[in-house]
C-alpha cells in the first residue's frame, strides 16, 4: 500500500507530546511490514534542519491566500521513513512551538498554517498530482491540523470528478483540541461558503477542522478502544457526539504501541545505569542518581512518586496537588514533577516545592533527558487524567518498572490491570486503577500503591509483570493495515 501520513508533529523532528511520538513510530513499523510510506510535516525550522538527506523535490502552485510553495523531501533520522516538508517562511519560519508562542498564545493564523498543509495533502493524494510517480492509495490525517484533508478532497472531487483520488482515514488523538475558527477564513482558505452548515464544516458558528475531519473523511479512529466508545457519549464528545454516533459502527480504536528503542531501560542513552525485568537492581542506583540531580534527600524505603505531563486541567493534576501535603506528611512520599501548561499548576507545583525542598523537585520545562531519568527513576507513576485518549507514560511506566497510578478511562482503562488479590494471584497486575475520578480516589489508589511498594515480593511482580507486556507498535501497526485495507475495499 502507498500511504501518505500528514502530522503537524513527529518525533524526533517535533514534539509536543504524544501525536509526535505515534508519528514517529507507527510510520517507522508500516515501513517494516513492507508498506509504502511516507510522512508530510510542515518545515518548521527545526524540522528543516534535522531531516536527513533533504532535498527539493517539487513546488505546487495555486496554495489558498500564499500562491505557492515548496515541498522537500528526505528522511526521519534513525528510521530512514521518507518525510515530505513544506517549505514556507511565510507560515512556518516562527520561533517557539508548532502552535504558539513563547508564552503559549496560539499564532493568529493557524487556520491558513494548517489548512495548508490539510489543503496540500488533499493536492498530493490525487492523480492530477506534480509527483506523479507518487500517489498515495491512502491519506491517513491526524488531529484537527489536517482535519480539513478530507474535506479538500471532498471538494476536490465534486469539483472533477474523473481524477482518481486516495481514501482518507482521520484519526483522533484528542477530541479536547477542535481547531475552531471564524468563518471569515472560509474565503482565504477556499473552501465553498456552502459547506458552511450543520452538514458540513459549521460548529456552533465556527468553522472546525475537528468536525470537517469527522465528517468527511472515508473512515475514522481513535487511540484506544474505550475511547472511541467514550467519545459517542455527551461528557467526552465535546458537542460532536451526535455526529460520531451516526458513524459509531465505523469508528475504529487502536491502542497506541511506542518505540520500545527509545524507551527501554536496559539501553536508554540518558541512563547512567541500566536494568531490565530479569535484572531490576539497576533501577535504585537511577533513582539514587535522580534524587541527587533533583536535589532531594535520598531515603531507600521512600517511595517517590514521578509526574510527566502537559499541567492541564484534562491531566487530572489539581486532584494531585489537594493531596500531596497528604502524601508527604503521612505517606512520606517524594514528588518529581516535570512539566508546563497553564500558569495556575505551574505555580502550585513550584508553591509546593518551596514548602517541601527536601521531597518535592518542580521542573517547569519540556525536557526529553529529565522525562526518560524520571520515568526510570520513580517508583511510582501517577496519571489520573480526566480523560485520556491513549496516553503514552503510563505504558512507559510498565515498561521502566515504574507501575502507574491511573484514573479509569481510555487508553488507561485498556493499558493497565488494577493491583488486588486476583490479579496479582494471576500475574497480570500491572498498576492502581482509580474506580472513580476524584481527589479520594486518586489518594486511596496512591495508598494502594505505597502499600505494594513496601511488600517487596509484591512489587516486584506488578514491576515485571508491566517489564514484559509488549508494547511495541507491531500488533496495532498490523491493525493499521487492516483498517487501510477494509477503508480502500469499501
Ligand atoms: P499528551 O499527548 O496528551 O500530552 P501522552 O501521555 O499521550 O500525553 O504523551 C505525552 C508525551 O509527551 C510523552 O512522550 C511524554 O513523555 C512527553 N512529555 C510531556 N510533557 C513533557 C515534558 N515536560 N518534558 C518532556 N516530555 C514530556
Amino acid at each position: 500500500m502507498r500511504i501518505l501520513f500528514v502530522t503537524p508533529e513527529a518525533f524526533p523532528l517535533i514534539k509536543t507530546g504524544g501525536l509526535a511520538d505515534v508519528s514517529g513510530a507507527l510510520p517507522a513499523s508500516m515501513k517494516r511490514l513492507g508498506h509504502d510510506i511516507r510522512i508530510l510535516i510542515p518545515g518548521y525550522p527545526t524540522v528543516l534542519k534535522k531531516i536527513i538527506n533533504s532535498s527539493f523535490l517539487c513546488t505546487l502552485y495555486n496554495i489558498p491566500s500564499i500562491e505557492a510553495v515548496n515541498i522537500l523531501i528526505g528522511e526521519m533520522p534513525d528510521t530512514g521513513v521518507p518525510v515530505m516538508a513544506i517549505q514556507s517562511d511565510l507560515l512556518y519560519d516562527r520561533p517557539s512551538g508548532p502552535y504558539g508562542d513563547e508564552n503559549g498564545k496560539d499564532w493568529d493564523d493557524n487556520a491558513i498554517r494548517f489548512g495548508i498543509l490539510s489543503f496540500v495533502a488533499a493536492r498530493l493524494s490525487r492523480e492530477d498530482s506534480p509527483m506523479k510517480d507518487w500517489i498515495p492509495d491512502l491519506v491517513h490525517c491526524n488531529d484537527w491540523q489536517t482535519g480539513l484533508v478530507p474535506a479538500y478532497l471532498h471538494f476536490m472531487r465534486h469539483d472533477h470528478p474523473k481524477i482518481k483520488q486516495a481514501k482518507s482515514l482521520f484519526s483522533i488523538h484528542n477530541m479536547a483540541f477542535q481547531g475552531c475558527h471564524t468563518p471569515q477564513w472560509l474565503g482565504p482558505l477556499n473552501l465553498p461558503a456552502k459547506s458552511f452548515q450543520i452538514e458540513g464544516l459549521e460548529y456552533y458558528g465556527q468553522l472546525s477542522f475537528l468536525k470537517a475531519g469527522i465528517f468527511y473523511a472515508d473512515g475514522l479512529s481513535t487511540v484506544s478502544p474505550t475511547y472511541s466508545k467514550e467519545i459517542q457519549k455527551k461528557e467526552y464528545g465535546f458537542g460532536l457526539q451526535e455526529l460520531l454516533t451516526k458513524r459509531g459502527n465505523e469508528i475504529h480504536g487502536i491502542l497506541n504501541g511506542f518505540d520500545t528503542k527509545e524507551w527501554n531501560p536496559a539501553t536508554d542513552k540518558y541512563l547512567e545505569y541500566h536494568y531490565n525485568d530479569k535484572k531490576i537492581a539497576g533501577k535504585a542506583k537511577v533513582k539514587n542518581a535522580l534524587l541527587a540531580k533533583l536535589g532531594l534527600t535520598i531515603h531507600a524505603k521512600t517511595p517517590l512518586l514521578g509526574v510527566i505531563s502537559r499541567l492541564t486541567y484534562q491531566k487530572g493534576l489539581d486532584m494531585l496537588l489537594e493531596c500531596a501535603e497528604t502524601l508527604i506528611e503521612h505517606h512520606h512520599c517524594q514528588l518529581a514533577i516535570l512539566g508546563s501548561g497553564e500558569k495556575s499548576f505551574e505555580q502550585s507545583f513550584q508553591n509546593l516545592a518551596k514548602k517541601f525542598p527536601e521531597q518535592v523537585s518542580t521542573n517547569i520545562e519540556y525536557n526529553e533527558e529529565l522525562s526518560h531519568k524520571i520515568m526510570a527513576g520513580s517508583d511510582i507513576f501517577i496519571m489520573p487524567s480526566r480523560f485520556e485518549p491513549c496516553g503514552l507514560n503510563q505504558m512507559y511506566g510498565l515498561r521502566y518498572g515504574t507501575p502507574p497510578v491511573v484514573s479509569n478511562t481510555g487508553g488507561l482503562a485498556d493499558s493497565i490491570v488494577d493491583s488486588n488479590e486476583v490479579t496479582i494471584g494471576n500475574d497480570t497486575a500491572t498498576g492502581f486503577v482509580m474506580p472513580e475520578i476524584n481527589t479520594y480516589q486518586l489518594l486511596a489508589a496512591t495508598r494502594r500503591a505505597i502499600n505494594s511498594f513496601h511488600d517487596e515480593t509484591t512489587w516486584k511482580k506488578i514491576q515485571t509483570n508491566g517489564m514484559r507486556q509488549n508494547l511495541d507498535w507491531s500488533n496495532s501497526a498490523q491493525r493499521y493495515v487492516e483498517m487501510y485495507e477494509e477503508i480502500l475495499n469499501k
